[in-house]
């Protein structure tokens, strides 16, 4: 691709956005919720783990455990058990129950709403606030990177690399902030629908015209 300024990118950027908002009206957070702490314990459980298992998992999961002081009693290896088939499930486990404790002593039971507070709980990282902040709270402060942002990035050459918190700080430059929250789910969507790691639909694909594809001929 020949080099691009930043004045086109960041054309080329908004008309990216404009085509996958018509695209994708709909678009949304795909792990069922239905408050703060809830998304919480479903983003904690998705790392490398899919969307549809951890909905499986967490039908169960919430009808045992309302409260983040439920999740703190639990025994460990009762929660251990209810998320196993997650994958990493004890390290899972151990976050959720630390996280929920910590909840109840510093915040009433209560998910906080700021970036630094949500950090600071065990197995909360930037992604996981993200994901929190902007779905249950409405708040941008982030962009959540996932492996499909990264690979929906380099392709349409939007920002390089592996390291998410690199790549979302270039992605916070192009991206209006009242987008980011959007601009993530649609990557993810279209990731999901169109854009797979192997054999991306190219030919189908709704933002071909302004996709440079870059390291797609390596599939
Ligand atoms: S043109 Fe191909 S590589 Fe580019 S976004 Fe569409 S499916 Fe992905």
């Amino acid at each position: 691709m020949p080099r691009e300024s930043t004045a086109a990118k960041l054309k080329r950027t908004q008309r990216i956005l404009s085509a996958l908002r018509r695209v994708y009206p709909d678009a949304h957070c795909e792990l069922n919720f239905s408050n703060p702490l809830q998304l919480l314990v479903a983003t904690i459980l998705s790392a490398q783990c899919t969307d549809k298992r951890v909905n499986l998992v967490t039908a169960e999961l919430f009808k045992k455990y309302r409260s983040a002081k439920d999740f703190a009693a639990a025994p460990l290896a009762e929660i251990e058990a209810a998320v196993k088939s997650t994958g990493f499930f004890r390290n899972k486990a151990k976050s959720i129950q630390a996280c929920c404790a910590a909840l109840v002593e510093k915040f009433g039971g209560e998910v906080p709403r700021t970036m630094d507070e949500l950090h600071a709980l065990a197995g909360v990282g930037r992604k996981t606030a993200n994901v929190v902040l902007g779905n249950a709270f409405g708040v941008n402060v982030g962009v959540v990177v996932d492996t499909h942002v990264i690979r929906l990035s380099s392709r349409l050459g939007l920002a390089k690399g592996t390291d998410a918190v690199k790549l979302e700080q270039e992605l916070m430059k192009l991206v209006p902030q009242n987008d980011w929250t959007w601009f993530s789910h649609w990557l993810i969507w279209h990731g999901r629908r169109r854009c797979a790691a192997r054999k991306p639909d190219c030919l189908n694909c709704e933002i071909k015209t302004l996709c440079p594809q870059i390291g797609v001929k390596d599939f």
